[in-house]
């Protein structure tokens, strides 16, 4: 899909040529002049996100993201920003980030706040953090200096398609590694599950990243723990004994692939709604994976725990209390597994107990509801890693990745 990419002409110029020719005054447009440092804002690229932009007067550039929008719901959102600037090397530049006023939950939210940061980089390879100022009216502004003619910037670290590709790539020939397509997406990408290990272990765990395109912190997580689980050290071994893991690695690809922030291509959440089942035109990736856990389920051989990985602010474990049975016992579970992630990662962000009773549609909370799996959502800190004093990095994602091995390890040691 192309992008519409245009600058337009400044307001105040076109409201004075108005008025003007309203008072029968004969008067030219003002003749505008190409910004000296900023060429052009690229987004013709895989996860490059839509957006509109202006140069103001005084050569700050303005950026206006583009909304996704939820079906059947007031919801939107605008949280991921991915984009090339080319310009003048030397030269520095003031860019303001607008369109931050989502709608999350049915209530306005923004996404950023004084926390946030912004990552830039000069080849879209290796990227650094760069502070960014929170201005009233719920925007972000940052200075930026082309090193280079291109600049890169980025919320987070991106993890996009290609990224996904040459992971499979690295471990589709290796011993215990499957890969099953299960599906298509809206656009008809192949979804993947990446089974590690032996699907008769005595345990099975499942894990699905990026069920919302703007987090990337999930993939990078996913990619850190099959590489470890692939390591052949002592300890993937002694874990590959214990358990299997399945992992899907990017379930919003259409999303991620586009540039998007929340929502599946025809609007739909992937982490509602999983408090039935799934509309397979609507949400054809949270279809696909329902029917491979209703498959491996009829085999006796549903995973036993399960862990949806998300990037929000705060970086908490929730855990749903939907209306069912042993409620209780399910949480003592889940605040042991709190433990086990401050053991071996660098978690410390503490545990979100959602009202009880409450049947939220999340996956984590919808497999506990329907299918009796310890399922739970993973928020992985968007703006710092609070266990390692530094900002999140894919290194520090891939690592936290690597240490839920043993997570898992003990969590089914105690079972
Ligand atoms: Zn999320």
């Amino acid at each position: 899909m192309h992008r519409v990419q245009y600058c337009l002409w400044s307001g105040l110029s076109w409201l004075a040529a108005i008025a003007a020719m309203a008072a029968g005054e004969s008067s030219a447009p003002q003749l505008l002049s190409p910004s000296p440092v900023l060429h052009f804002i690229n987004t013709s690229f895989e996860n490059g996100s839509p957006l509109q932009w202006r140069v103001d007067a005084d050569g700050t550039v303005q950026i206006f993201l583009l909304y996704d929008y939820e079906r059947n719901s007031p919801n939107r959102a605008a949280g991921h920003w991915h984009f090339q600037l080319q310009g003048q090397p030397g030269s520095e530049l003031l860019l303001v980030l607008n369109n931050f006023e989502n709608i999350y939950n049915g209530r306005l939210g923004s996404p950023v706040s004084k926390k946030s940061i912004c990552y830039s980089s000069s080849d879209g390879k290796r990227w650094k953090a760069v502070p960014v100022e929170f201005l009233e009216g719920n925007r972000l502004r940052l200075r930026v200096r082309f090193d280079g003619p291109a600049l890169y910037l980025a919320r987070l670290e991106p993890y996009g398609l290609g990224d996904l590709e040459r992971l499979l790539d690295e471990i589709r020939r290796k011993r215990l590694v499957e890969i099953t397509e299960i599906g298509k997406t809206v656009q008809g990408r192949p979804l993947e599950i990446v089974r590690v290990g032996n699907p008769k272990a005595a345990h099975r765990v499942l894990v699905r990243a990026r069920a919302h395109a703007w987090e990337p912190g999930g993939s990078w997580v996913a990619q850190g723990l099959i590489r470890g689980l692939l390591s052949n050290d002592e300890v993937a071994r002694r874990c590959l004994q214990r358990y299997c893991l399945y992992v899907v690695p990017m379930a919003n690809k259409d999303g991620v692939g586009h540039g998007a922030t929340r929502f599946n291509l025809l609007g739909k959440d992937l982490n509602r709604d999983w408090n039935q089942p799934a509309d397979p035109f609507l949400a054809p990736e949270n279809h696909a994976l329902e029917e491979w856990l209703k498959g491996i389920a009829a085999q006796g051989k549903a995973p036993q725990l399960a862990l949806d990985l998300h990037n929000d602010e705060d970086g908490k474990l929730h855990v749903g209390r939907p209306p069912v049975v042993n409620i209780e016992q399910y949480v003592e579970r889940m605040r042991f597994l709190e433990t086990l992630l401050r053991k071996h990662t660098w978690f410390r962000e503490g545990i979100y107990l959602a009202p009880q009773g409450v049947s939220s549609g999340t996956l984590g909370s919808g497999l506990v509801e329907r299918y009796g799996i310890d399922g739970c959502t993973l928020e992985l800190n968007c703006n710092r890693v609070a266990g390692l004093g530094q900002y999140p990095s894919a290194q520090a994602w891939e690592e936290f990745g690597r240490g839920l091995r043993q997570v898992f390890y003990e969590y089914f040691g105690s079972r």
